[in-house]
């Protein structure tokens, strides 16, 4: 039995090691990457002497899969959780409490978004149960276009903006509903009389659990200790170029022939793999769009006056260049007993790759100075490293949610196929983790 898993992100480290584990030590697995590590959009690396993450730093803690994953692994000590604290919204000029009791920014009545929007809004906010709401069920839309009718442009801009911002490196408009905010979308379904109620119904209940969680020394820990694992044969430096259909079996090209075939890549490779095998499905990939993004890591000396948060989210029309700053070494613990100080600055929202193309030093440069801006500090990194993720992430537009069925289904009959990714069902690396272990399941369960 030799399978083939195209792609070593998470997502197909995920399916190698998952493979193994039911297939056993005779499967001849296979990873291919077309860099020259693996991790994908998973990359640690070392700054000043101390490991630092320059693509995901956390995941969401109230899903299993991590932990999960962790306590498999044997690493189960390197989970880490963040300090109590929130975020700030940087706004007109000036930082605010990020919003509390909203769903990724919608608010569950004008008390949330107190002091971060104008009265005139807070009014908007406070009438709208008393507004008719029209909802079709099974409808989908743009997450801004929701909000802004139903509690105004600013809540958009101030409120929601910048936590999808963080989450997709989309705007509220690239955004649909039904993808983000399944649960949202669920209460709408039901028969919510207002975006209010809906989110209201929507909200997590209180929960014990911190809402993230991180790996201590870096992702690099758990794509190590996945690799090993999954004892697969990896060859990196490798692309696929072409998957064809055999009499027994399929042909990933510069690799051979193959029993089955993982695509664990983002969603426009995966586009072009599927052409000749599967026309439809590869057009529906084709179509799912990506953002760009850029993150600059930094240290600081320690006594460096930051604000007392774990991050400052900055609204859209800011005349600032970065959308984002993780203040690390106030959000984790364990960042904050190194000798300097770790700071994040993240640039970047779909449709916008202007700041992309900027040389690193510029970037660095941006990143000082609208830091200065935010916090008054005297900013003077000790040392910086750039690090830019073109089209890392794709945007669940309105009705991503809808065509994923449709790809399923158009990939459904070809046996010894399955697909991972990002673009599946969630960008988050929980979601990812969760899309390789369904689709080593599909490639299991279809064997001959
Ligand atoms: C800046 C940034 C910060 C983020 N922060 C977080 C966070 O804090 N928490 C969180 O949960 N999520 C976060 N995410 C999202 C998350 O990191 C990603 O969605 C996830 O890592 C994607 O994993 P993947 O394996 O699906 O895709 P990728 O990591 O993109 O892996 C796909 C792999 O396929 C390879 N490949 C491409 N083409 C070919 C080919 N033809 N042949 C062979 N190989 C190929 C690529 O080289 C790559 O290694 C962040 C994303 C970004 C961009």
């Amino acid at each position: 039995m030799r399978i083939a898993i195209v792609g070593g992100g998470i997502s197909g480290l995920v399916t190698a090691y998952r493979l193994r584990q039911a297939l056993g030590a005779s499967a001849d697995l296979l990873l291919i990457d077309e860099r020259d590590r693996l991790g994908g959009i998973l990359r640690t690396t070392d700054l000043d002497g101390d490991p630092v993450d320059l693509g995901a730093e956390a995941f969401v803690g109230r899903r299993p899969e991590i932990p999960e994953l962790m306590r498999e692994l044997g690493i189960a000590d390197q989970l880490v959780y963040p300090a109590a604290k929130r975020p700030l919204v940087w706004s007109g000029g000036k930082a605010h409490r990020l919003p509390e009791q909203t769903l990724m920014g919608i608010p569950a009545g004008p008390e949330s978004v107190a002091g971060l929007v104008d009265e005139e809004t807070l009014a908007r906010v406070a009438e709208e149960p008393s507004r008719p709401l029209a909802w079709e069920r099974g409808s989908d839309i743009a997450v801004g276009a929701l909000v802004a009718d139903r509690f105004g442009e600013q809540v958009v801009r101030r409120s929601v903006d910048p936590l999808l911002g963080g989450v997709y490196a989309g705007t509220a408009d690239s955004i649909g509903v039904r993808a983000a905010l399944p649960t949202l979308a669920a209460a709408l379904d039901r028969g919510a009389g207002s975006l209010t109620e809906a989110v209201r119904a929507a909200l997590p209940p209180p929960s014990g659990t911190p809402v993230f969680g991180g790996i201590r020394d870096g992702y690099q820990v758990l794509l190590d200790a996945l690799r090993a694992a999954a004892d697969v044969k990896v060859e990196t430096g490798t692309a696929a170029t072409r998957l064809a259909r055999t009499a027994t079996g399929w042909l990933v090209d510069p690799v051979g022939a193959v029993d089955a075939v993982v695509l664990a890549t983002p969603a426009p490779v995966t586009a072009a793999l599927l052409r000749e095998v599967a026309p439809a499905a590869s057009e529906i990939a084709a179509g799912i769009r990506l953002a760009s993004s850029a993150v600059v890591a930094m240290t600081l000396p320690k006594q460096t006056e930051l604000p007392d948060n774990s991050g400052i989210l900055v609204a859209t029309g800011e005349p600032l260049r970065a959308k984002a700053f993780t203040l690390s070494s106030r959000k984790w613990p364990h960042l904050a007993a190194r000798d300097v100080a770790l700071v994040r600055a993240s640039f970047g929202r779909f449709g916008d790759d202007s700041l992309l193309d900027l040389p690193d030093a510029d970037l660095v440069r941006a990143a000082m100075e609208d830091l200065t801006v935010m916090t008054g500090a005297d900013i003077r990194p000790l040392t910086a490293v750039v690090q830019r993720w073109r089209d890392g992430l794709p945007q669940y537009a309105p009705g991503h949610t809808h065509l994923i069925a449709e790809l399923r289904s158009a990939t459904a009959d070809l046996d010894g196929l399955a697909l991972a990714g990002s673009y599946l069902g969630g960008v988050g690396v929980p979601a990812c983790a969760a899309s390789g272990t369904a689709a080593a399941a599909r490639i299991i369960e279809r064997l001959p």
